[in-house]
């Protein structure tokens, strides 16, 4: 997946404010943010999105939520509230077609989103 933005980022090809680095996610701090702290957690290995996952995945899905935890405590935000998004396809918006879950807080959040 030569030309995935996210796959490049996960090799190191394409800086980024690293958060956090497993054996198989990569976290890092989102280039426009939408709250003092946003943060994407992704897979290394390239699924499209959340539509795309296979059986067996669930795992690794598991672990992203794990790792947003940890890091919405390391990040400070953990006790006055957070928020996980996939955006998935176009009516939600998505622009990058790398599965990432948005890590977001620091500021109160609106709801519903728009
Ligand atoms: P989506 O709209 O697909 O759910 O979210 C994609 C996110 O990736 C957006 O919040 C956007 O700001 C972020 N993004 C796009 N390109 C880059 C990049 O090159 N580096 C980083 N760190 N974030 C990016
Ligand atoms: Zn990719």
């Amino acid at each position: 997946m030569g030309d995935c933005l996210f796959c490049r980022i996960a090799a190191g090809k394409i800086p980024a404010t690293l958060a956090a680095e497993t054996d198989d996610l990569v976290a890092f701090h989102d280039v426009k943010p939408q709250a003092p702290v946003h943060v994407l957690v992704i897979p290394r290995r390239h699924i499209a999105g959340l539509n795309d996952l296979d059986p067996g995945d669930e795992g690794l899905v598991g672990r992203m939520f794990g790792l947003a935890r940890t890091l919405a405590a390391r990040l400070g935000i953990a006790e006055r509230g957070w928020r996980t998004v996939f955006n998935v396809g176009p009516d939600a918006g998505q622009t990058v077609f790398h599965l990432h879950l948005h890590v977001m807080g620091g500021r109160p959040l609106g709801w519903p989103p728009g």
